[in-house]
């Protein structure tokens, strides 16, 4: 189980304590590239807010928020692929789940068939 009393790696690099790709900034959203990409486009927007630790937690908490993901996601879409993307919420170790802050991947510019990220 993840610690949750460790500020998560998102957390870090919203607070820039470790490096990253930074492709937009809001008041309550960044978006970076990810680090192991699995699609030619690989972004994730990510709540400055780590109080919630996935899209149910956060659908349930602040859906304006969600909203708010989902459209960065599309404007961010835009300028990276074309406007076509997949938006994938992993949710639960399970499902793929790694990183207990909740982030939304965009992936898009041409997907391999099965890469789910
Ligand atoms: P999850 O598996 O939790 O849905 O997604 C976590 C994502 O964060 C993974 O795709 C992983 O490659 C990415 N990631 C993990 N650590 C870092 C990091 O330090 N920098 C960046 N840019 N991405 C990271």
């Amino acid at each position: 189980m993840p610690d949750h009393a460790e500020p998560s790696i998102f957390t870090r690099i919203i607070d820039r304590e470790i490096p990253a790709d930074v492709v937009f900034e809001s008041e309550r959203l960044i978006a970076i590239r990810d680090i192991a990409p699995k699609a030619p486009v690989h972004l994730l927007v990510i709540p400055k807010d780590p109080q919630f630790r996935d899209v149910v937690e956060l659908a349930a908490g602040d859906p304006e928020l969600l909203a708010e993901m989902v459209a960065a996601a599309a404007t961010l879409a835009e300028e990276h692929c074309g406007g076509q993307f997949r938006l994938v919420f992993n949710t639960g170790t399970d499902a793929g789940q790694t990183v207990f802050h909740v982030h939304a991947h965009i992936m898009g510019g041409g997907l391999t068939e099965g890469s789910l990220g």
